[in-house]
Formats: C-alpha cells, structure tokens, sequence
C-alpha cells in the first residue's frame, strides 16, 4: 500500500500534476496523461478492462479546475473537460507515477 503523499500541487503554467511523496521522492506527471488513465468504469470497461478513454482521446490542454480527497486513500479530480469520476488511490498514483517513469 502507498502512503498518502505529503503534498500534490496542479501546476497548471507547467500542465503538470506534482505529487510529493516525501523530500526524496516527487514526481510531476503531465496533467493529460493523469486523464488520460483515468481509471472510472466510463474510461476502463469493467468487464474487459480495456481502456475506452485514453492519452489519445482526451485533449491535450486538460487541467484540473478542482481537487479533492476521498477519505484518507484517494485523490479526485474535476477536470476541464467536464470529467469528474476517477478516484485515483495512492496506490493507482504510485503506479502510473512508475508507467511514466518506465516511458520516458
Ligand atoms: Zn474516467
């Protein structure tokens, strides 16, 4: 299990998703690869689990208007585009932080 981050910041001049896991380890993810793995059941079919809405579909310029926490596990996120249902856990955070890492 992920520990909650210390701090997560919208830096919206750079498009980019800040999350602070401790001094040592922060990541920032680009605010469009965030939507774009979504993980809500209209983005993921929960039958197959494959990806309806991905980096592909949603718009470049996407940014969160509003963040939010869900109990003490997940991050939300109001995004731009009107999309508001992905509950990202620290758990889902930490692991499309390491995708990222791993695609770059
Ligand atoms: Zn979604």
């Amino acid at each position: 299990m992920a520990s909650p981050p210390q701090n997560i910041r919208a830096l919206k001049d750079n498009l980019l998703l800040e999350i602070v896991w401790s001094p040592e380890e922060q990541v920032q993810l680009p605010f469009s690869f965030v939507r774009g793995r979504c993980p809500c059941a209209n983005c993921v079919n929960e039958m197959t689990g494959a990806r309806m809405v991905g980096p592909n579909e949603v718009d470049s310029n996407v940014s969160p208007v509003q963040m939010g926490f869900s109990g003490n596990y997940a991050l939300t996120i109001e995004w731009s585009d009107g999309h508001h249902t992905g509950l990202y856990t620290w758990d889902y955070l930490a692991q499309i932080a390491a995708e990222h890492a791993a695609a770059e």
